[in-house]
């Protein structure tokens, strides 16, 4: 245990997995180095054949080059054996916790299900808090479904539902830009903004995540979760105070005015998958050719819709979410595009670029396009771009959530209702699949993928 407090256990179900190793355990080395997490101890657990030793590996490993009270956590963390889906090993996992618990699920969602199950049977100790991992359900029936589940074993004010969109510092600067600055809010809205794009491209393949990923696709992975996450930062109004529950508010009330676009799923929504092709030096296989994908699933790869924010700041408004993997024109960004003013009046010419606020969240970037009386004639315009890089937060994505299940702060997990409103926004468009309405196009990796817009 590190420091005074009275002590806390974060216990692991799912020790030797994926999530554990490659995001939670770096983003909880790099908390405890800051100064969080004070009095925490460690509980791993799985179905492999650990010991303490083993799990202290694999912990120091993750944590990279930790810092002395990282260190600590790691050379006292413990590891305990266990069928997470049988109620007498949970027992024994609940028992072996110190102080309060925190049951963080890195576990399959078929399995953090039966976990949960099982929990629900045993109970759990006064204040324990259940982090879980997206997908929060596979539609809004199955996220009702969760919900309910959740919260017959702690309260919804105990439940973190992580998404580490959430903990990302460009993310989290939106508030800071939209907030603290006098000059952007004002002209967020249907008066001066054309068109918002929130693009989450990335040049990565299946990294043989096919077990996954081949039965989520790119709607479920990105879009239905993390792309209107940030879409709702960018929409919602400001709430009184950053309490969990006034900017949970806030989010919930855009998110449940957010619609595909003229409810025309099929004229506002794509799918694509990804040919063979080449990112750089690396020459990747189709993804249907992929081992473990079956490719009669049809998942997408790239996945993209137009929806509304049907208030009164945001009516008329199209906001285009997409992302996609293996793509070649490496987009992470959320671009508002403002209204044209009204130049020819005064005879300037020049460009025809709007001008532009380009939020970038890898690299994290903020730029400003703006058309300006350049060199040479001063009534023919030029384009610049005022811009900014600024450095990583103190904390990677998963330090910051972490940091709030820890310190029982919800603000950034995403509230039950508002998990089930994601899927309510996203269900027309999976229907519109399903039903082959929408036909599966196809992208070579290495592409900057479909090219023409959905934008109405
Ligand atoms: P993995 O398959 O890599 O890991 C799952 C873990 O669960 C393994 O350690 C496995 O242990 C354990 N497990 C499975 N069944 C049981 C059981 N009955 N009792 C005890 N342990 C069990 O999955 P990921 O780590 O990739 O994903 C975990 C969660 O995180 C999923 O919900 C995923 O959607 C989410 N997520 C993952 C991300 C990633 O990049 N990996 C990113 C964002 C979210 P064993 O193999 O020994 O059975």
């Amino acid at each position: 245990m590190t420091g005074t407090n009275p002590g806390q256990t974060l216990l692991i179900l799912g020790a030797s997995g994926d999530l554990t190793a490659r995001l939670l355990l770096p983003g909880l080395g790099r908390l405890l180095d800051s100064g969080g997490a004070d009095g925490l101890a460690l509980l791993g657990a799985g179905t492999d054949d650990w010991d303490d030793e083993r799990w202290r590996a694999r912990v120091r490993e993750s944590f990279g080059t930790p810092g002395e009270r990282a260190a600590q956590v790691a050379d006292a963390a413990r590891y305990l054996r266990a069928d997470v889906t049988h109620g007498a090993d949970l027992k024994r996992l609940l028992d072996a916790c110190q102080g309060e618990v925190i049951v963080f699920f890195a576990l399959p969602p078929s399995v953090t299900a039966k976990a949960c199950a099982a929990l629900r049977e045993i109970g759990v100790p006064a204040r324990t808090r259940l982090a879980c991992e997206k997908p929060f359900g596979v539609d809004a029936a199955s996220a009702t479904a969760l919900n309910d589940l959740l919260t017959q074993i702690v309260p919804e004010a105990q439940i973190h539902r992580v998404d580490h969109f959430l903990g990302k510092s460009t993310v989290l600067n939106i508030l800071g830009l939209r907030f603290a600055n006098r000059i952007f809010e004002p002209l967020l809205n249907n008066v001066h903004v054309a068109s918002v794009d929130i693009v989450f491209d990335e040049d990565l393949g299946l990294e043989s995540r096919a077990g996954y990923y081949d039965s989520a696709g790119a709607l479920m992975d990105m879009v239905q979760s993390h792309l209107l996450q940030i879409l709702a930062l960018l929409t919602m109004d400001a709430p009184p105070s950053l309490h969990a529950h006034e900017f949970r508010d806030r989010k919930a009330q855009v998110l449940r005015a957010t619609s595909v676009w003229n409810d025309d799923p099929v004229g506002f929504s794509r799918r694509a998958r990804y040919t063979a092709g080449r990112i750089g030096d690396r020459q990747l296989p189709a993804y249907a050719d992929e081992p473990g994908v079956d490719a009669a699933r049809h998942t997408e790869t790239l996945a993209e819709m137009v929806v509304a924010v049907d208030t009164w700041r945001w009516a008329g408004v199209p906001f285009r979410l997409r992302s996609g993997k293996a793509v070649g024109n490496l987009r992470k960004e959320a671009v508002i595009t403002f209204r044209e003013p009204p130049r020819t009046p005064l005879g300037l010419t020049g460009p025809e670029r709007p001008d532009r606020l380009r939020i970038g969240f890898t690299p994290d970037r903020l730029d400003l396009d703006v058309n300006i009386n350049g060199p040479g004639d001063p009534f023919v315009l030029d384009p610049v771009t005022l811009g900014s890089e600024f450095g990583p937060g103190d904390l990677p994505p998963y330090g910051e959530v972490l940091r709030g299940v820890i310190d029982d702060d919800p603000t950034l997990s995403v509230r039950g209702d508002t998990a089930e409103t994601c899927w309510r926004i996203v269900e027309p468009v999976l229907a519109a699949w399903r039903a082959d309405d929408v036909p599966l196009q196809d992208y070579p990796a290495g592409s900057s993928g479909p090219k023409d817009t959905l934008l109405p």
